[in-house]
């Protein structure tokens, strides 16, 4: 089968039977590390929400909300600038979904973008969402371009060039590349996106897209697994371990500004958590508990460091035409 199909069943399987999350699972993510990332990410929309001067009765959406840390944070942060939005999440992990209503019991779940709610504005958050779509890859082969696809091999599943010729989906700039070159697109998240870019554009609103990534189209290959916080073989046991694959943000961007959006990034993660006050919010935080000073200026590190997750993460905005521009880019 083609490399997504086979990414898109090992994950529903992998994310539907467990709670990867935390030290004790298989990777930890930003919401995880410290309360001040989903604040800060909250209090991000509560700013555009106010300038905007939008209506009081918007939704609060998040896309793979994991354990919920980030909403709910996210969520008292922006009570604190006076907005309550209703809460709205799309999984389909029904054992995660177990875990978001011990943090959110008034939520409301979706399986998908369709169903969300067709009138008053969208705030629409993100992370760690995209990286975990499928994607599809199409490698170079002396007889051209060819979806990748995994097969039974002597020893376990492994990718091979499949039969159909892909050249038509290779963007022209990269058909010079050398045999064994991996040409990656993800088709279900340029389709999210559009969905997303659609219902701002429609309703008003916002959203933020943070995940790792780069500004395609680009040679390379990012699909990996990852199982006990340590990298591993993505053909390997399927279902039981998290596999993930870099977004091109450039790809996200373009069905935001296709919709007629205003499209502002990606900023790094670092730039864009400083921009909207990481460092105050960090001292804030140790006065009020001065005993725990070291693990927030850890936790602070670790979200914002180039040399930790400050550079190769990234925050992407859609922004509805008429909203106010955002701070942070
Ligand atoms: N945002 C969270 C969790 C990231 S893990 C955090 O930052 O901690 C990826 C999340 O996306 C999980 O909640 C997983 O169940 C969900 N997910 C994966 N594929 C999905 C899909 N196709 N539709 C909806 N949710 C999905």
């Amino acid at each position: 089968m083609p490399v997504a199909h086979f990414m898109a069943q090992a994950n529903a399987h992998y994310y539907a039977t467990r709670d990867p999350l935390g030290a004790a699972g298989d990777f930890t993510t930003a919401p995880e590390i410290s309360q001040m990332f989903g604040e800060l990410v909250g209090l991000w929309l509560a700013d555009l929400w106010l300038r905007a001067e939008a209506p009081a009765r918007v939704h609060y959406v998040e896309l793979g909300p994991g354990r919920g840390t980030l909403a709910a944070d996210a969520l008292r942060a922006m009570r604190a600038a006076r907005l309550e939005p209703d809460i709205h999440l799309v999984e389909t992990s029904a054992a995660l979904r177990a875990k978001q209503a011990e943090r959110l019991p008034d939520a409301h779940w979706h399986d998908g973008i369709e169903t969300l709610p067709e009138t008053g504005p969208l705030l629409i958050v993100a992370n760690e969402f995209f990286d975990a779509l499928p994607i599809r890859q199409i490698v170079r082969t002396s007889d051209g371009w060819r979806e990748r696809v995994v097969i039974q091999g002597s020893d376990g599943f492994v990718a091979a060039p499949g039969p159909l010729p892909m050249d038509a989906a290779v963007p022209e700039a990269l058909w010079s590349a050398a045999e064994g070159a991996i040409f990656e697109s993800s088709p279900a998240s340029t389709a999210i996106a559009a969905d997303i870019a659609a219902r701002i554009a429609d309703q008003g609103g916002a959203a933020i897209l943070i995940d790792y990534g780069y500004s395609g189209p680009a040679i390379g290959e990012t699909l990996q697994a990852v199982k006990r916080h340590e990298y591993a073989d993505p053909f390997a046991e399927p279902g039981e371990r998290d596999l993930t694959a870099h977004v091109d943000f450039a790809a996200l961007a373009e069905e935001g500004r296709g919709a007629g959006l205003r499209v502002f990034g990606p900023a790094t993660q670092g730039d864009w958590l400083h921009g909207l006050g990481l460092a105050a919010r960090a001292t804030a935080l140790v006065k009020a508990a001065p005993e725990r000073a070291g693990e927030i200026a850890a936790a602070r590190d670790r979200l914002a460091n180039p040399a930790q997750m400050g550079q190769l993460f990234k925050a992407l905005a859609f922004v509805a035409p008429d909203w106010p521009e955002p701070e942070g880019f």
